[in-house]
């Protein structure tokens, strides 16, 4: 698919737009197609390749290697390493994840009205922009049965007394799921991109912005752009530049870009620990919809859930237990791989002359590491609670826990160096607040200091969101650019 023909009329070196938009992931699309609807000539610049929602079949190995920055492998140094995940396609992380979705808690948005000084965040403030993407991007419960990964989690919970539940999707359900496809993702390219471009939009997939520059009052937008074998580099000029290429791109490109009041010193992340747990019975059946419940007996500090659990995700979570390996192509239907999610941990981004990544540090500090602990054992004994005969933390040299007794054989707390954290939800590097001492923007998305100049991602949540992040990106991403629009800024 190509969202950039050439013949319709821009010229492919010089590009001069009203808006540019950096990255098409949830806050870039968002904005683009506010900005576009507004009756502006908006051009959405996206590192990734343009592709339909089902180029490859969610989850697998192609879908990985087109969708996937780094094929899903980015690494996070400091005392502990982290492996974070990241979309590179337009409509970015909402092409390849669940779909599950929160809107953020009241105690979380007071936080962060409190300590960053955000105006107008309220929740009252804040609903009308979920309901506004709500009714784009829709929100729906399975309209039948949970899989039985998902519902076996849910039962350890109900057996416990702990509080669970099924966690709605952006998915448009097929009525009748039983004859055949289940329905559509309401990914960004499924809603808000093909919006954008009615309103007249332009997409230039393949194309990345490598720097940013003030020049004669405008802002320039340098940027390579790649058709599969020739590259070309691009200058696009506006007034207006959105940056949304997530929580660690955007950083990595406005200090490259000389912006670095309050950029990427304030990383954050859901760190996640996994456990495969093994049942009697035959819990992971191919066919079934994907798993939607999450317990939430302890937010803040963590929560648990089911992951994605076909037969190749089940080798890499078991790697940790080698001698599993034929156990896993013997039984994986009887077994599936649960997490514990808390919100501890810091991070920065750094640009490096040379090199063509960011530099992301990250700190898990003691009691950081103590909550996950304490999370990777809750977690044993709700599977236990769900009737699981074994559990296999996904931690090298961690113990196979084959009762409820045996969790006291975990650690009290997880070694740095063996610490096994992934992380799929990212924000904060940039907050947003009228506290200048900690905000790199006012609390409406624009950099402090810079007309004209504005973030629209995760970059400007001013901490861990403990929920599922997409609907909060979501929906600040529309307060701010309904502002911008509103007040005549754009
Ligand atoms: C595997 C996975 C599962 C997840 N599951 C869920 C879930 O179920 N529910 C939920 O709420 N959240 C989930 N998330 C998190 C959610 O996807 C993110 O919070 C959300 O996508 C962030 O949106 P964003 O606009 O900030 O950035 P992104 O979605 O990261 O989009 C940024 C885009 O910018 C592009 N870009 C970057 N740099 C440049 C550049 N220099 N030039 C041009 N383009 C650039 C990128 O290629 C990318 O497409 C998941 C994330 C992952 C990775």
């Amino acid at each position: 698919m190509t969202s950039f023909p050439p013949g319709n009329g821009l010229s492919h070196d010089k590009i001069i737009a009203d808006v540019l938009v950096i990255g098409s992931g949830p806050g870039g699309a968002v904005t683009a197609s506010m900005c576009a609807e507004a009756g502006k000539f908006v051009v959405m610049l996206e590192e990734g390749d343009h592709l339909s929602l089902d180029s490859a079949p969610h989850f697998s190995r192609e879908e990985i290697l087109q969708k996937y920055r780094n094929a899903g492998v980015n690494i996070g140094f400091g005392s502990a390493k982290i492996a974070y995940v990241e979309g590179c396609c337009v409509g970015g992380g909402s092409e390849i994840n669940r779909g599950l979705y929160h809107r953020i808690s009241s105690d979380v948005l007071e936080n962060w009205r409190r300590d960053y000084r955000v105006d107008a965040l309220a929740p009252s403030e804040l609903d009308p922009h979920f309901a506004a993407c709500e009714e784009v991007a829709q929100v729906q419960y399975l309209p039948g049965p949970a899989p039985h990964l998902s519902t076996r989690l849910a039962e350890g919970a109900r057996n416990l007394g702990w509080a669970c539940l099924e966690v709605p999707r952006l998915y448009a359900y097929a009525t009748d799921i039983a004859t055949g496809s289940p329905g559509r993702k309401q990914s960004m390219s499924e809603t808000f991109v093909p919006r954008f471009m009615r309103a007249g939009g332009v997409v230039m997939a393949r194309t990345r912005a490598t720097r940013i520059s003030r020049v004669s009052g405008s802002w320039t937008v340098s940027a390579l752009s790649w058709d599969g074998t020739n590259r070309r580099r691009l200058e696009l000029t506006a007034k207006t530049v959105f940056v949304a290429a997530g929580a660690v791109q955007t950083p990595w490109l406005l200090r490259r870009s000389g912006v670095k009041t309050n950029v990427g010193n304030s990383l954050r992340f859901h760190p996640m620990l996994k456990a495969v747990a093994l049942f009697r019975d035959e819990i992971n059946i191919p066919g079934e919809l994907e798993p939607v419940h999450q317990i939430k007996e302890f937010d803040p500090r963590f929560s648990m859930g089911c992951s994605m659990s076909k037969r190749p995700a089940l080798a890499l979570a078991m790697a940790a237990h080698p001698a599993m390996m034929e156990a896993v192509d013997r039984d994986w239907r009887r077994m599936a791989i649960y997490y514990v999610q808390s919100t501890g941990g810091v991070g920065k981004v750094r640009s490096l002359p040379g090199f063509r990544d960011p530099l992301v540090r990250v700190e898990l500090h003691r009691l950081d590491l103590k909550e996950l602990a304490d999370g990777l054992a809750r977690l044993a004994e709700v599977l236990f609670a769900a009737g699981a005969e074994a559990v296999y933390p996904s931690i090298p040299g961690y113990p196979v826990l084959r009762s409820v007794a045996d969790i006291a054989k975990l650690p009290e707390t997880i070694s740095p160096k063996q610490a096994n954290a992934t992380a799929l939800h990212l924000f904060s590097s940039c907050p947003m607040g009228e506290d200048k001492q900690k905000c790199a923007t006012d609390s409406f998305g624009r950099v402090h200091g810079m007309d004209g100049l504005y973030i629209a991602d995760a970059s400007l949540l001013c901490g861990p969101t403990v929920v599922n992040p997409q609907g909060t990106v979501m929906a600040v991403a529309h307060r701010n650019v309904m502002h911008a629009i509103n007040s005549g800024a754009i």
